[in-house]
């Protein structure tokens, strides 16, 4: 099993149309809350993979749909390893404007169910973690202790240079992008000299510094993700948040998950291409959803 996953997940990160088509002999989902409840109170070890579905409903865009662009350009053509070589100015001025907006907002309904979930079973000697696709700092914020950021953070640079990776929250990050990133779409360029943009602050390297994040094209950190292949192995519940299970490899972890038999419960706004390999789904925003469904339940000690 471990082999197979890692073979799935090893592929490169990618927004792609998925092919539908139901698993044989897959149930599908039912809306029972007082069955997860029933399953929740028994579960050990618990999986919460969520996605910009959590980060936007406390208001942080998600660049997703073919609506959602910055300026004239989509997610998918700025977010890359060659629009970043190209032209690092306008890359950084959209993470400036990314990083803005984030650090302005603040954690929801279901941040903060998930990480007060966390923090209650740990005294029962029960485990949460967080697998998200979300680059904000949100969870971190609403307090859960135990995240994995399969796609890297906002609020982390990494050096070309030296690799140096620092968590870095000014803002602006450097002066030269001060006011700038403005995401209207007759905006022009403001074409920072690539020596005026994030630099490393490493003694004597002074190295172009982007995003700690993992671009598209790009392959997930395999020591996240070997991090979360173990807790895909020893889980026995998860839910599936606010993802719409589009960005591979991420929209693979909730169904290799159901195919070992354990039960997954999607909460999201509406169905999702993997809606029909869940044995829950939860339709509505997942502030309003999920609060009930991680809340004490009768059989908890404390
Ligand atoms: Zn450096």
């Amino acid at each position: 099993m471990l082999r197979r996953t890692a073979l799935t997940l090893g592929i490169r990160l990618c927004s792609t149309g998925v092919t539908r088509g139901p698993l044989p002999d897959v149930v599908r989902p039912n809306s029972d809350m007082l069955e997860f409840r029933e399953l929740f109170s028994k579960a050990k070890h618990i999986a919460v993979i969520t996605g910009a579905g959590v980060s936007a409903e406390s208001g942080v865009p998600t660049f997703r749909g073919q609506n959602e662009k910055w300026r004239k350009w989509l997610s998918q053509d700025l977010a890359t390893p060659e629009a970043f070589s190209r032209n690092p100015s306008r890359v950084w001025e959209f993470y400036q404007y990314r990083r803005d907006v984030a650090l302005n907002k603040k954690p929801n309904a279901a941040h903060l169910a998930i990480a007060e979930c966390e923090a209650r079973l740990r005294k029962q000697g029960r485990s949460v973690v967080v697998i998200t696709q979300c680059i904000d700092d949100l969870h971190h914020q609403a307090g859960s202790k135990h995240v994995l950021r399969v796609h890297g953070s906002l609020m982390e640079t990494r050096c070309l240079s030296c690799g140096d990776v620092a968590v870095n929250k000014r803002n602006p990050i450097c002066p030269s992008l001060m006011g700038k990133g403005a995401p209207d779409p007759d905006v022009a360029d403001a074409h920072i000299p690539v020596d005026k943009l994030p630099r490393c602050d490493k003694s004597d390297c002074n190295g172009l510094l982007r995003p700690n994040m993992v671009f598209f094209g790009e392959t997930l950190d395999s020591h996240i993700l070997t991090k979360v292949e173990k807790e895909m192995e020893v889980c026995d519940l998860c839910l599936v948040v606010g993802t719409s299970s589009i960005v591979y490899p991420a929209a693979m972890f909730g169904p290799l998950i159901a195919s070992r038999g354990v039960p997954v419960a999607e909460f999201n706004t509406k169905t999702t291409p993997k809606t029909e390999y869940f044995t829950h789904h939860f339709q509505g925003p997942c502030g309003t959803t999920l609060p009930p469904a991680l809340a004490q339940h009768e059989s908890e000690f404390m």
